[in-house]
């Protein structure tokens, strides 16, 4: 496990902090950080609502990311439920496509931090539709 994963799983639990904001929404069940390429780490919890307005903890660390004024991610991590363990849903890795289409088969995800599983975006999302 290379420190930066390390740093990237600290980030994501210290936003991992499940509650309850209203009797619609709940939020803090899953985090995530996303490295970005200049080596910054963003983080997102996912927020859920009762009528789908709500949002994966993936997507709002890439939005902080962007909201920060940066554009290309260098790694993704999440920690659900099954501590650690987890994949990008196919919304999230519809959006990493679209935001980098020539070079979203490079970014890295964490898929089980306990046994230091890794893969690529390419490797789990390999005929993505913006290819053809
Ligand atoms: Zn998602």
């Amino acid at each position: 496990m290379d420190k930066i994963w390390e740093e990237m799983y600290e980030a994501a639990k210290a936003v991992l902090k499940p509650r309850t904001i209203s009797g619609y929404v709940t939020a803090g069940e899953v985090s995530a950080a996303v490295l970005s390429k200049s080596g910054k780490i963003y983080t997102g919890v996912c927020i859920d609502t009762c009528s789908t307005l709500g949002i994966c903890a993936e997507r709002n660390a890439i939005f902080n990311m962007i909201t920060n004024g940066e554009n290309e991610i260098a790694r993704v991590l999440c920690i659900a439920p099954i501590e650690g363990k987890g994949a990008p849903c196919g919304a999230c890795r519809e959006l990493m496509v679209q935001l980098m289409p020539t070079s979203y088969k490079d970014i890295e995800i964490m898929l089980d931090y306990r046994t230091c599983k890794t893969t690529t975006l390419g490797e789990i999302t390999p005929e993505w539709w913006i290819d053809y």
